[in-house]
């Protein structure tokens, strides 16, 4: 592809997705093609000539566009929200043009220092304290996901509490790590990662708004110590996917300080919150924590993958995933001068995802971003209210944000039936949860479109659902 039909098929593909942000609320919003569809409109063996752009432009329509469950759509309330936005694409866009490799400073030093700035900017944004920016001890990194940042904060707590030793001999038995009984996946996956082993995660029991107790996590503590074991890691959740459950982090900051345990704090879907005053209490007892990290790709309108993680002390952190082979020597690095962002990650590789971030920021500005969060949370509490006014169902958590957690009262056969009957008709997309036991419809507000009228259109779609049933 030459430059002038680059330039030709850049302005098609612009105008596509422009097409698509305009049209997107007329498409199903889940996917509904079955196992195997999508490939079996694709031939069996990769062209030996290369194809027209036009060709390929049309499969996407034909092929790949049925098999798109539609993340932007303005009635999306599943899982939480996947935000994309203009300025973010843009953003992605020209990272792909750049094509730079930003695994050390010296590999393209903008890439580098843009996102160590970007990333105290958001700090100061959420309101995170002094420690966890660049300009003090710690620093911000962009890692891919959440699961990743949590991993890579295992590691560096595994290191830690074994002084080293386990990245060079390997993990011995006897550390262990504790998180509540409603943390994401994504913990008990990096403490298997990081060879810790599920068997060695205590799952903390939680109280009536699903948050962890912090005595039980006390005990717990205390009981590994007497039985010599290690205590590695603790993981707060700061919104629980499952519910928006808030673990006290003072309490169990104050815990982690006692013990000198690790204490990492996943905001993941919560963080972007804090952007709001009235929403900092969210980062309560955050001057106890080693590192925190929120996603910026679920609410802050940054496309997947864009995970702001933050280390208390980077020094920490580097001396457990650095490693120099001699080919990647050089003499910035070595003068101590620069971040080296491959020694804050898993990969070497980095793209440079800061661009998309900085643009973001840029274009919407902070207040249009906080009221964003505003309206989604208003949204939110309103659609709660409607719920409990209406005597065939119930609220099953408390709705601090944007998620309503809420069941009808006839029992988990009635409101998987209701779920799979709205999701069916293709209008509107919401998932589940269990809470105490009890199949739990979630409704996730978070995408930048949905406006007041798809939240009444939602609750319309369930009662009708509920009442085709009853
Ligand atoms: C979504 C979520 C995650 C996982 O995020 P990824 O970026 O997909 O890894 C982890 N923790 C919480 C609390 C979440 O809401």
């Amino acid at each position: 592809m030459n430059s002038e039909e680059f330039r030709q098929h850049g302005y098609q593909v612009i105008d596509w997705i422009a097409d698509y942000m305009e049209n997107v609320e007329e498409y199903p919003v889940l996917s509904r093609v079955k196992p195997g569809d999508v490939r079996a409109g694709l031939p069996a063996a990769a062209p030996e000539e290369g194809e027209p752009f036009e060709r390929i432009l049309k499969d996407v329509d034909e092929i790949i566009m049925p098999g798109v469950t539609h993340w932007q759509s303005p009635n999306f309330f599943g899982y939480f929200p996947g935000n994309t936005s203009g300025p973010s694409i843009l953003g992605e866009l020209l990272s792909a043009g750049l094509g730079v490799q930003g695994m050390m400073w010296v590999t393209s030093p903008a890439c580098t220092e843009l996102e160590t700035h970007v990333l105290d900017w958001l700090a100061e944004m959420v309101g995170l304290p002094e420690k966890f920016k660049s300009t003090a001890t710690g620093g911000g990194v962009i890692q891919a996901t959440a699961s990743s940042g949590s991993l890579v904060a295992a590691v560096a707590a595994r290191e830690q509490a074994t002084g080293g030793r386990s990245n060079e001999a390997g993990v011995s038995d006897g550390l262990t790590a504790y998180t509540s009984a409603e943390a994401h996946s994504s913990i008990e996956k990096a403490v298997r990662i990081a060879g810790i082993g599920s068997a060695n995660l205590r799952k903390i029991e939680t109280d009536e708004t699903f948050a962890m107790r912090p005595a039980a996590l006390a005990q717990a503590i205390r009981d590994d110590k007497v039985a010599g074991r290690t205590p590695v890691l603790v993981c707060a959740t700061v919104g629980t996917t499952s519910s928006t459950a808030i673990d006290p982090v003072p309490e169990i900051g104050r815990i982690c300080a006692e013990h000198g345990v690790w204490l990492h704090v996943d905001a993941a879907m919560a963080g972007t919150a804090a952007l709001c005053p009235e929403f900092r209490f969210l980062h309560e007892g955050l001057e106890f924590a080693d590192s925190y990290l929120f996603n910026p790709h679920k609410w802050m309108l940054t496309n997947v993958d864009c995970s702001a993680f933050y280390v208390a002390d980077r020094r920490k952190l580097t001396a457990a995933m650095s490693v120099v082979p001699e080919y990647l020597r050089n003499v910035a690095s070595e003068s101590g001068e620069v971040i080296d962002y491959r020694d804050w990650q898993v990969e070497l590789g980095r793209r440079f995802r800061s661009l998309k971030l900085w643009f973001v920021i840029r274009s919407y500005g902070v207040k249009a971003l906080r009221e964003i969060v505003r309206g989604h949370v208003a949204m939110a509490q309103e659609f709660a209210a409607w719920v409990e006014d209406d005597p065939d169902f119930e609220v099953a958590a408390p709705v601090l944000l944007s998620l309503v957690c809420f069941r009808h009262r006839g029992g988990d056969e009635v409101n998987q039936e209701i779920m799979d009957r709205v999701n069916e008709a293709g209008r509107m997309f919401m998932t589940h949860t269990k809470l105490d036991g009890k199949l739990t419809l979630r409704l996730s507000i978070g995408q930048e479109t949905t406006g007041r009228k798809h939240v009444e259109r939602a609750w319309e779609t369930i009662r009708k659902a509920a009442g085709a049933i009853a």
